[in-house]
């Protein structure tokens, strides 16, 4: 498979934000997001085995929650699935941070799948959201949106009602963009949309969402990466 890095850090986002993770992030997306701060994945890799990313998150342990993220890491389906059968029998707790538009039947139920929908400020990549993966949610995953403005925030709104994603999923996470060029401050001045004004509609319209930060992006500079 191949690889962009692998780290460990604090988890920044989802219901497990602030524990110690192992990241291994793949190279190569196939969408294009507007405010996506991952472009440095979408070329190049190191080429890796399983034994090899097995020894090197076994090396940096004691941690036992593994994230797989990128770019996309379900484009390398064939080398992720047998890494997640073989870390699970392992006993550690795995997520991945998918786009949503790749089929995601084949994941282990356990894995906790975080699951974007592109909003229409995704640009290019708004709508890539496979609706045929609704039928692979469970308890375990959630499903996050990235927002940019208003008009992002009701189709998220929607997009849960109309698919009654509290029903299928364990939690919806509503996360605000970043701008792609951010100053060094570690402030919520770098957000697309103020965190501030996204609360105040979630309280008026008493959404059951969770506000997702990208709290890696407040503990180090924004533009930081291996963290
Ligand atoms: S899916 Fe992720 S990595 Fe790919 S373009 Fe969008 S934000 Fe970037």
């Amino acid at each position: 498979m191949y690889l962009i890095e692998l780290y460990k850090s604090v988890q920044g986002e989802s219901s497990f934000a602030g524990l110690p993770c192992i990241f291994v992030r793949f190279a190569g997306c196939n969408l294009r997001c507007a405010w996506c701060d991952s472009e440095y994945t979408f070329a190049g890799g190191k080429p890796f085995t399983q034994a090899e990313v097995i020894r090197q998150i076994e090396a940096l342990g004691p941690c036992k929650l593994v994230e797989f993220t990128g770019g996309e890491p379900m484009l390398q389906v064939k080398e992720l699935l047998p890494l997640m059968d073989e870390l699970l029998a392992r006993g550690y707790t795995l997520m991945i941070e998918t786009s949503g538009e790749r089929p995601l039947d084949l994941v282990p139920k356990a894995v906790h799948k975080i699951v974007d929908v592109k909003c229409p400020g995704a640009g290019s990549a708004a709508n890539s959201f496979r609706l045929e993966n609704l039928a692979a949610l469970t308890p375990n995953d959630e499903v996050k949106f990235v927002l940019s403005h208003r008009e992002d925030y009701e189709f998220a709104r929607a997009f849960v009602a109309q698919h009654d994603l509290h029903a299928r999923a364990g939690g919806i996470l509503l996360s605000p963009a970043f701008n792609k060029s951010p100053s060094p401050l570690r402030t919520t001045d770098n957000a697309t949309l103020d965190p501030r004004t996204l609360v105040e509609w979630m309280m008026e319209d008493g959404i059951d969402a969770r506000l997702s930060l990208q709290i890696h992006k407040f503990i180090w500079e924004p533009q930081k990466k291996g963290v």
